[in-house]
């Protein structure tokens, strides 16, 4: 893939279908832990964005008739495509995104599973046959594609979260145009046109439009474009709903998350505070189930800190291409300030800082937080940050009112050596997955993943739930004969 990757083909370029240089401004690709930039790319306008529906959608007809077994072997050839190139989807994981190699390397794993998973599904049933009441009929539902997906993603995981969209609906018939993050339109976006239109997806079918806020209003605003497969912040989420509801598009929506870890008084604390650690500090905490509440029984509040705190010391903070760390750089200087305010406001609010709580460039150590109570931002916010706030509790229905308290919705763990009761409790907690004696970051993408509230609106990704999103039923009735009516 390198060599079939060579600047000459992407340099001041997108993919609408083939390689074209943008007629308007270029977006430059920069390296977090260094601020080298390392490529330029082209932006796609209003009217490119308008021109690649166009042709989507025509392409899309053709994709839709093809054999089940196309559509497979496609799948199956991009999945292979990717292992034998994975080294180069991860050098540009590591180096755009500021992954540590450990997550770039798992993401692009998962996304050679995703592949195949999809490849599997266009072979599964279709509908049901139900009877009817009028004599000689035979009713059929049956799944239909949507037309054009307009897929929209963040930077975090530029792959999996634009594949996870992009491999089941391509594989159910539908076309995709994938309108990347503006911080990782290489890796999530360049990358997987070059990577699907290697594996034999017919011109059109599949299109990369990298740019800003507006090539995505421009997407979601596009007629043509069926339904709208957002991943991102629940600002933009809402913005992207509100003009979906207008136009009465369907849309489908996973955004951030202030998630919770419950530490019961009888936890395991030492797998407890490893728990807490991965789940805050995981990718510099830029994560959408970040661990960002660490809610703990008064009992074990302190041996769980010293823990927490003892863990983030031994973790090195460096550039994840050059050096073995185990945290790379945050994306940007807004994302690190943003950060930083969150804990300069609660240690002006009386929190306590046990480690961390300090950044060199992008560089923000992990940060463990006490004496915080739950009216602070850094309680309350989305962190996105590694950073790990310790709220204490006395009893159950406290923590699970902490936990309620928050708009967002998304994962929550508990630790309990009592995990019957951790079960029951999951059934009072207003979020879309739960894990028992486990942290928050969890993804198998066989299962149904989503939030609820704040987190998530209007589907699930994963396993048996990609048919329902990707593909309309319709209803089919079949007679022999002409019907005969009193009219
Ligand atoms: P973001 O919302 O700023 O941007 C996401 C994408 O939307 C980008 O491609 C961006 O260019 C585009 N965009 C921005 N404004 C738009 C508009 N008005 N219309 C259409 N598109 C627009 O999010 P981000 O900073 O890239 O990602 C971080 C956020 O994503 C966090 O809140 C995180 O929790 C969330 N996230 C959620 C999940 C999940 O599965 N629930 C996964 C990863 C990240």
């Amino acid at each position: 893939m390198r060599a079939l990757m060579e600047s000459e083909r992407w340099n001041h370029r997108f993919y609408p279908g083939e390689w074209k240089t943008a007629q308007g401004d270029r977006l430059a690709v920069t390296e977090p832990a260094t601020g080298e930039v390392l490529a330029s790319i082209g932006i796609a306008r209003s009217d490119d964005v308008a021109a690649a529906g166009m042709r989507a959608s025509q392409a899309q007809t053709a994709w839709a008739a093809t054999s089940f077994e196309q559509r497979a072997a496609t799948l199956r050839e991009a999945a292979r495509l990717l292992a034998q190139n994975a080294g180069y989807f991860i050098e540009w994981n590591i180096r755009e995104c500021g992954s540590v190699r450990f997550k770039a390397e798992w993401e692009v794993n998962t996304c050679v599973e995703q592949l195949h998973m999809a490849a599997a599904m266009p072979m599964q049933a279709n509908g049901e046959l139900f009877p009817s009441s009028v004599p000689g009929r035979t009713n059929v539902w049956r799944r239909v594609p949507l037309g054009v997906v307009g897929v929209i993603s963040p930077w975090n995981f530029p792959l999996l979260l634009s594949l996870r969209s992009i491999a089941p609906a391509l594989a159910l018939g539908n076309a995709v145009l994938l309108k990347p993050s503006e911080f990782s339109s290489f890796t999530g976006g360049l990358l997987l046109a070059r990577l699907f239109e290697m594996a034999g997806v017919p011109a059109g079918v599949f299109q990369v439009l990298p740019g800003y806020a507006d090539t995505g209003v421009a997407l979601v605003r596009d007629p043509r474009v069926k339904m709208i497969a957002f991943t991102g912040s629940t600002a933009v989420g809402r913005s992207i709903a509100e003009e979906c509801g207008r136009m009465l598009k369907k849309c489908s929506l996973e955004l951030g998350g202030n998630n919770a870890l419950i530490v019961c008084g009888d936890a395991d604390i030492e797998a407890a505070s490893s728990s807490g650690a991965w789940g805050a500090f995981m990718h510099q905490g830029q994560i959408c189930m970040q661990t960002g509440r660490h809610i703990v029984h008064r009992s074990v509040a302190q041996a769980y800190s010293r823990k927490l705190k003892e863990r983030a010391e031994r973790l090195v903070c460096g550039n994840p291409w050059t050096d073995q760390v185990s945290l790379g750089p945050l994306i940007n200087a807004q994302q690190r300030d943003r950060v930083h305010g969150l804990v300069t406001a609660a240690l002006d609010q009386g929190a306590s800082v046990l480690t961390g709580g300090r950044y060199e460039n992008l560089f923000y150590r992990p940060t463990v937080l006490t004496d915080v109570t739950p009216d602070m931002s850094v309680f309350k916010d989305e962190i996105f940050g590694p950073v790990a706030p310790v709220v204490i509790f006395d009893e159950i229905d406290e923590a699970i009112a902490l936990v309620n308290s928050s708009d967002y919705g998304l994962a929550v763990g508990i630790h309990t050596r009592d995990s019957m009761a951790g079960y029951e409790w999951a059934g009072r907690l207003h979020c879309g997955m739960v894990h028992i004696n486990d942290q928050t970051v969890n993804n198998e993408f066989q299962v149904p993943f989503g939030g609820m509230g704040a987190s998530g609106y209007g589907g699930r990704y994963g396993g048996p739930a990609n048919f329902d999103e990707f593909t309309e039923r319709q209803w089919v009735s079949l007679s022999n004969s002409p019907a005969q009516h009193p009219f």
